[in-house]
């Protein structure tokens, strides 16, 4: 099974080259059609087996992935089964965040850094490797924690100067480690990811002795750990006895850059009976539009809202969607260079009809989103977070039985989720209040950050970002 280029089939690479790359060099993303899987052999397994199986069939080539993935998990997350599912209020509400940052990046963040290294070293590089990661708030802590002190490799954070939650900048800016960075960027998220696109594009001087890499969903080794909590939920509902193998479940999404629901997709296309997979947007309601008209709009104002993860206007990963519906990667390229010069393209119908034979979608302002927390507290006893409040606000529209990811803890976004309770508090003061409250315990990694010392404080802007990288890497290497 080999990887390509979204935008030129001749670009063929190994899986490691795919992952240890992050972004083909015409600029496209690595993608291949995945294997069909038997269920059965899957339903019995345990949901770090199951993500070591899937591991492997995905990405076949490394070495020993169920080892790899076993050790990647060990000790990280608060509950044995990674990722329980909890019934809430007729639907089931996949838990993603009990890892160490409390948010579902975790999930694939574990895996991450050993899948990049065990590349590394089956394809004989001896560079050291330079992670750079530009976050809308989660994957920032999610990437320092997975790869602090992890040999032969450094990693530089880029965060929104004003785009996270007070908890996620408090998360990130207190990150300890000898190859860890934390910057500001005066922007938005994708002012931020898109000069972490250039830097990639310019590359660093020759003979650096450092190889750039990514850590965001624009890496396939990011995606691929995704879809085994899709498989892991699916068994799971067998198992209850609310569904029997091959009955449809569709799964409601918070999305951002669409790399959680295109894991679903993967998912489905391996064989799993995915019905719909709901696309839930908050006001900043790019992808919501496409799907209903075929038209990718990002010249709109970008709104700071109450979930800030999913505050983004070009998401990267629906480039992965158009070629896997079409196998057109001329086309694919066509539409990436309009969407660079005009900020739009357009599908035309037919194709805007298979997409939304797996896709729906629906937007939730903050309003809505507050509303729905408030609700869902009263009414069923389950505290949603602002991310997840989206998605559970746009599984309305479902028959089928449903599962709601879960994508935050909502102690990551106390103060909003405290409001939709009818309480005010400000910063970590809301965190206790919200567990007194609630009688939620706070989770481990958010407790006590408040006593942390800060040990960054960089802000930059997006052009002198390329000079800020290549400064730490003349530092890190006196
Ligand atoms: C990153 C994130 C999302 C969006 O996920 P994508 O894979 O970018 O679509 C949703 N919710 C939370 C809490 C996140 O951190």
């Amino acid at each position: 099974m080999d990887y390509q280029s979204t935008r030129d089939a001749s670009r063929r690479v190994s899986p490691a080259q795919a992952v240890l790359r992050g972004l083909a060099p015409d600029g496209g993303l690595f993608v291949a059609e995945p294997p069909r899987l038997a269920l059965e052999p899957l339903a019995g397994l345990d949901a770090v087996s199951l993500a070591g199986a899937l591991l492997g069939a995905l990405l076949p080539g490394f070495a020993e992935m169920d080892k790899l993935t076993r050790s990647a998990y060990a000790g990280k997350f608060e509950t044995p089964g990674l990722t329980p599912l909890v019934p809430a209020g007729g639907r089931y509400v996949l838990e993603l965040f009990h890892g160490p940052t409390s948010a579902f990046k975790d999930i694939a963040l574990s895996v991450l850094p050993r899948l990049i290294t065990a590349a590394r070293d089956a394809l004989g590089v001896t560079e050291e490797l330079l992670i750079l990661t530009a976050t809308s708030g989660d994957t920032g802590k999610a990437a320092l924690a997975g790869f602090c002190d992890v040999p032969g490799t450094k990693i530089i954070v880029f965060y929104p100067e004003n785009g996270v939650s007070a908890v996620q900048k408090a998360q990130m800016v207190t990150q300890a480690g000898e190859n860890v960075r934390v910057c500001a960027v005066r922007g938005n998220f994708d002012d931020a990811q898109s000069a972490v696109k250039a830097v990639f594009a310019a590359g660093l001087p020759e003979g650096c002795g450092v190889r750039l890499s990514s850590a965001n969903s624009i890496n396939i080794g990011r995606l691929v750990p995704q879809t085994a909590y899709y498989f892991k939920a699916y068994f799971d509902l067998v198992r209850l006895g609310r569904i029997a193998l091959g009955d449809p479940v569709d799964f409601s999404v918070p999305t951002g850059n669409f790399g959680d629901i295109l894991a679903g997709f993967l998912a489905k296309r391996m064989g799993l009976p995915v019905g719909t997979l709901i696309c839930a947007s908050n006001r900043n309601s790019v992808l919501t539009d496409f799907l209903r008209t075929g038209i990718y709009d990002r010249n709109r104002p970008f709104y700071r809202t109450l979930s800030p993860s999913m505050d983004i206007l070009v998401s990267s990963n629906l480039e992965r969607l158009l070629w896997f519906m079409t196998r057109d990667e001329a086309w694919v390229a066509s539409c990436m260079r309009a969407l660079r010069e005009t900020g739009r393209f357009t599908v035309p119908p037919a194709l805007l009809g298979r997409i939304q034979a797996d896709f729906s979608c629906a937007s939730c302002d903050d309003a809505q989103t507050l509303e729905t927390i408030g609700t869902v507290w009263r009414e069923h006893g389950y505290l949603l977070d602002t991310h997840t409040a989206a998605a559970w606000h746009a599984a309305a529209q479902c028959s089928r039985p449903t599962v709601v990811l879960a994508t935050a803890s909502p102690f990551k976004f106390p103060e909003a989720v405290l409001a939709a309770l009818g309480e005010r508090a400000e910063g970590f003061g809301a965190m206790e209040r919200l567990s007194a409250l609630t009688g939620l315990p706070i989770p481990r990694g958010l407790a006590g950050l408040q006593t942390l010392p800060v040990l960054h404080r960089d802000v930059i802007d997006c052009k002198d970002m390329l000079n800020y990288v290549t400064g730490r890497v003349r530092q890190w290497q006196k």
